[in-house]
C-alpha cells in the first residue's frame, strides 16, 4: 500500500480536488490511503477566528466563520450534483455546527486556550476530507473516510502534540485495513490523546500524519503531491535553469531546508526514512512529472544542489595567546553557550577563529565578553552559499571548478563539512546571486 499526501493548495478549490481524485485512481490497485490538509488557506482563517473570538471581535469571527462555510458549501455542491449531494451537506451542516458553538463559547469566555484552539482548527481537516471522500465516492471509487483522531495518539502539549509511536501503530492495525480497489481517506495534522481530546501536530504537520500513517502500515512509499514539481536544483525564483531533483538522501534535504528550501520539513519525514521508506515530492498539478525521491541514504555520489541564506554575520577573533595553546577555542565556545548564541560555521588557524552567526542575534554583551579573550571584528550583510551533495570530492577537479566559479567573489570563509555533503561558502551578500548562477551553471548544468 501506499500513502498519498495533499497539502492545502491541493485541494483548494474543486478542479484541484479533481485531480486528486484522478491521481488516487490511478494508484487504486495499490492500496492507497490518501491524506488531505485543510482546504487553501482555512487553517489560518480558524486560527483567525479564533484570536478574534478571544478577543471578544464576535462579528469579525462570524464573518471568518461564515466565509469558511460557504467556501466548503461551494465547493462541495460543485463537486456533488448525484447521490453524494444530500449526505455531504448533512455532513457539512453538522460540522460547521459544531464549529460555529465552539466559537460561541469562546466568545462568551474570552480565552482561548491552546487546547481549544487544537479542537478549532482541526475543522479544516474535517471539512475537507468530508467533502474529497464524497466526491470520490460520487465519481465511482470505493472510498471509506476515516478519522484520524481515531488513528494517531499524542501526548497533551496542544498546538504542536508528540505522537506515541506504539499506540499509534497498534491503533493503525485495528483501524486501517487498505486493500487494493478501495480508497480510505483521512484527515492530516489531527490527532487525540488518549482521553480522546483532539490535538494537532504543528502547522503544516500533515506531512508528519503522512509518514507516520506510512511507517505504523509499513507502505511501499508516501507521496507528498504539492504545488511543485520536488525539490530543486536551485531557487527558481534565481536561477533560470533551476531543474527537479530526481533523488536525494535525507541528509541532503535536511542540509536545504536549512538553506530555506522547505518544500518538505525533515523532520516531519523522519518516521518514514528510519523505516526506509522512500518519500515522493510530487506536483498535483504535473503528475506526470517524475517528481523528488527522498530516501535514508543517496545511492549516488554528486552534486545536487545549490541554495544560500543571506542575513548572516561573520566574527572574527584574532589572539596570539591561540598560538600553541590548548583551551582557547572552549573559552570561546563558552561565551557563545553562555549568551545562548548559536554558531553555525567555523573556520580557525593558529592566530584567529572566524565564526558565523545570524544577523538577527543581539551581539553587543557576547562582543564585550569575547573582547577578552582577543581582538573581535565583526562584519554583517554577508550570506553562506551552499553546494550540496554526496562525496563532493570524488568529483576530479571539484574544488578548482568551485573556485573558479566564485571568481571574482571575494570569499571571506570556506567550510567542508566531513561528512562531504556540503561546502559552504560565505560571501558578501552582494555578491550571493553571481556565485550561484556561476556555481549553477559548471557544477548542475545538464
Ligand atoms: N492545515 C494545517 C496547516 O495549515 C496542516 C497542513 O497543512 O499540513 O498548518
Ligand atoms: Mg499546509
Amino acid at each position: 500500500m501506499k500513502v498519498l499526501k495533499f497539502g492545502g493548495s491541493s485541494v483548494r478549490d474543486p478542479q484541484m480536488i479533481l485531480r486528486v481524485i484522478d491521481i488516487a485512481r490511478a494508484c487504486l490497485n495499490e492500496a492507497p490511503v490518501l491524506v488531505a490538509s485543510a482546504m487553501g488557506k482555512t487553517t489560518d482563517a480558524l486560527q483567525d477566528a479564533a484570536e478574534a473570538a478571544e478577543t471578544g471581535e464576535r462579528d469579525r469571527a462570524e464573518q471568518l466563520i461564515d466565509r469558511i462555510d460557504s467556501d466548503h458549501v461551494c465547493t462541495a455542491k460543485a463537486l456533488c450534483t448525484g447521490t453524494e449531494r444530500v449526505p455531504l451537506m448533512t455532513a457539512i451542516a453538522a460540522l460547521t455546527a459544531e464549529l460555529r458553538s465552539l466559537i460561541h463559547g469562546i466568545t462568551l469566555i474570552r480565552e482561548c486556550s491552546p487546547r481549544s484552539k487544537d479542537a478549532v482548527l482541526s475543522f479544516g481537516e474535517r471539512l475537507s476530507t468530508t467533502i474529497v471522500a464524497s466526491a470520490a465516492r460520487e465519481r465511482g471509487l470505493d472510498t471509506t473516510l476515516v478519522d484520524a483522531r481515531t488513528l494517531i495518539r499524542t501526548d497533551a502539549s496542544f498546538a504542536a502534540a508528540t505522537p506515541d509511536m506504539t499506540a499509534t501503530a497498534e491503533l493503525v492495525s485495528v483501524g486501517l485495513d487498505p486493500q487494493p480497489g478501495s480508497l480510505i481517506v483521512t484527515q492530516g495534522f489531527i490527532a487525540s490523546t488518549a482521553d480522546g481530546v483532539t490535538t494537532t501536530l504543528g502547522r503544516g504537520g500533515s506531512d508528519f500524519t503522512a509518514t507516520i500513517l506510512g511507517a505504523a502500515l509499513g507502505a511501499k512509499a508516501v507521496e507528498i503531491w504539492t504545488d511543485v514539481d520536488g525539490i530543486m536544483t536551485a531557487d527558481p525564483r534565481v536561477i533560470d535553469g533551476a531543474r527537479t531533483i530526481p533523488a536525494i538522501s535525507y541528509d541532503e534535504a535536511a542540509e536545504l531546508a536549512y538553506f530555506g528550501a522547505k518544500v518538505v520539513h525533515p523532520y516531519t519525514i523522519l518516521p518514514a526514512v528510519r523505516r526506509e521508506i522512500p518519500v515522493w515530492v510530487k506536483n498535483t498539478s504535473r503528475p506526470e512529472s517524475p517528481g523528488t525521491r527522498i530516501t535514508g541514504r543517496s545511492d549516488s555520489a554528486g552534486i545536487r544542489a545549490v541554495a544560500s541564506k543571506s542575513g548572516i554575520t561573520l566574527v572574527t577573533i584574532r589572539s596570539s595567546r591561540m598560538l600553541n595553546a590548548y583551551g582557547f577555542l572552549q573559552a570561546l565556545f563558552a561565551i557563545f553557550d553562555r549568551h545562548k548564541v548559536s554558531v553555525d560555521l567555523v573556520a580557525t588557524s593558529e592566530v584567529s577563529v572566524s565564526m558565523t552567526v545570524d544577523q538577527s542575534t543581539e551581539l553587543g554583551p557576547l562582543e564585550r565578553e569575547l573582547q577578552e579573550l582577543g581582538r573581535v571584528e565583526i562584519e554583517s550583510g554577508k550570506s553562506i552559499v551552499c553546494l550540496v551533495g554526496r562525496d563532493l570530492f570524488q568529483r576530479s577537479g571539484f574544488v578548482s571548478e568551485v573556485f573558479a566559479a566564485v571568481d571574482p567573489a571575494h570569499v571571506r570563509l570556506i567550510s567542508l563539512g566531513s561528512s562531504e555533503i556540503n561546502l559552504s561558502l560565505v560571501v558578501d551578500e552582494a555578491e550571493t546571486e553571481g556565485v550561484l548562477r556561476r556555481l549553477h551553471e559548471k557544477l548542475l548544468a545538464p
